[in-house]
């Protein structure tokens, strides 16, 4: 991409409406525009990371057995009542009514849904398990909307569900999503704690929140502090294999939201207790028949029984995602995004252009890294070398590579590390060599 034609509207202000860093970045970076309270455009940067998050978490779905569909964003009122969830919702729901004067509303959530899609097909056990999942825009009316993507109120979640047979698979489905989400957070560069949730009226013990610590996190949480260091998928099995003993090592290191960490009964020493704020990713949890009762989904089971099907559902929150990682990367110049979901690979530096060799090299340097599959932001604007500097840095691409008429001279070109800032001069055919 030649930057004198992308559309990145960079600001140089910082934009005072935003609370936090995040937020002030992804606006000065042209990367997400607000069109009303809590709803946002996707300018072409933002998208291009957007697309690479979302891509991660579809992979790590995909690789763990879960298969995509996707359920539209409508749905009808109607199947919301059968699980008497229409007047539970409350306000947070935005109910739309048609022409025909019908209830409709934007999905905050797909349970009915894709309870719905379920019981009309699938009338076997011999069809379990099955998990469904979809990447789809969400509707939440929330009181208030802030901190940018991190709580908006039209957002993109990673919804799936899990469908089986008994509470012994119900839990193996469970596993499979609870290990699914720590590859997922870890290829994206974030380290997320999974965190034992409140499961409301239901109960039971199959919730966990993930959370990556940050201090603007709206939730507040409690943890062993041997999670401080911990490489979490170290040692970790397959996602087909027997998960149990992974799951009960890693849950019995202890991690718990506020709703559920009960100070007088800390299994923590104090001094061993980290307490913290945190930014909640994710959340996954077994609901049992909640639905599949009132909803009627039931299989016959292999003697002829209707039995109605153990559920579980597993939600990522792909914009927030976003925040997330800016809270977690970045410093005083912008961003710095983790090479897995960088909006390009290389940002190309062109210190004078119109200068014949400097652009000769420039556009050879551009031409090979993006044959070999790179993405490239080719700074090939008519700005001061200062004001390059400082938009690459912003816009946070990993790797910065110099190109000017000074090192030209002698050959050489210079390489930057956007995480450390370590530069290295070397011949253009050798920092090529490093990037590819
Ligand atoms: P929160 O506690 O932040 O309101 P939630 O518990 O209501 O979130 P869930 O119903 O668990 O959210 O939805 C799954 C995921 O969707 C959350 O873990 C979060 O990452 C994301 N999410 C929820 N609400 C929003 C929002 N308003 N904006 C962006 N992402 C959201
Ligand atoms: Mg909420
Ligand atoms: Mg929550
Ligand atoms: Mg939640």
């Amino acid at each position: 991409m030649r930057l004198s034609s992308f559309f990145m509207p960079t600001l140089k202000e910082t934009p005072t409406e935003a609370q936090i860093v995040s937020h002030r970045l992804m606006l000065r970076a042209g990367m997400i525009r607000q069109t009303s309270a809590g709803i946002y455009a996707w300018l072409p940067l933002g998208y291009r990371v957007l697309r690479k998050i979302e891509q991660i978490v579809r992979e790590e779905q995909d690789a763990a057995g879960a298969q995509e569909l996707l359920m539209p964003t409508i749905q009808s009122a109607d199947l919301w009542r059968e699980s008497g969830r229409y007047d539970d919702y409350g306000k947070e729901m935005l109910r739309i009514t048609d022409r025909h004067d019908r209830e409709m509303l934007f999905g905050p959530t797909n349970e009915e849904m894709i309870t719905d899609i379920f019981r009309s097909f699938v009338k076997s056990y011999r069809q379990l398990p099955l998990n469904l999942y979809h990447i789809q825009w969400k509707f939440r009316d929330e009181i208030r909307p802030r901190f940018g993507v991190m709580r908006g109120r039209e957002f993109l979640m990673k919804d799936a569900y899990s469908f089986d047979i008994d509470a012994d698979s119900a839990r193996r489905s469970y596993q499979k999503m609870f290990l699914a989400y720590l590859r997922t957070f870890a290829r994206i560069g974030l380290k997320a704690i999974p965190m034992r949730a409140d499961t409301g009226p239901i109960g039971g013990d199959l919730s966990h929140e993930f959370i990556i610590l940050a201090e603007t996190g709206e939730s507040g949480v409690f943890c062993h502090k041997e999670w401080m260091n911990l490489d979490v998928l170290k040692d970790a099995p397959g996602i087909d294999d027997d998960l149990q003993p992974f799951f009960d090592r890693i849950t019995s290191i202890y991690a718990a939201t506020d709703e559920k960490h009960d100070p007088a009964n800390s299994p923590v020493p104090e001094a061993d207790l980290v307490s913290a704020r945190g930014i909640e990713v994710g959340h996954i949890f077994n609901f049992g028949t909640k639905y599949s009762k009132p909803m009627n989904a039931v299989v016959a089971g292999p003697n002829g029984e209707s039995i109605p099907v153990e559920m579980g559902s597993y939600g990522i929150g792909v914009s927030r995602l976003m925040g997330a990682i800016i809270e977690a990367s970045h410093d005083d110049n912008g961003i710095i995004w983790p090479d897995a979901v960088a909006p390009f690979n290389v940002g190309l530096i062109n210190l004078k252009s119109g200068d014949a060799e400097t652009d000769r090299v420039c556009a050879e340097l551009y031409a090979k890294l993006e044959a070999a599959g790179l993405e490239v932001a080719y700074d090939d604007r008519e700005e001061r070398p200062g004001a390059k500097f400082a938009d690459m840095d912003l816009i946070g691409v990993p790797w910065q590579l110099v190109v000017g008429p000074r090192g030209l001279k002698n050959g050489v070109v210079e390489l930057k590390r956007r995480a450390t800032g370590e530069k290295e001069e070397l011949p253009v055919e050798a920092a090529l060599a490093k990037l590819l």
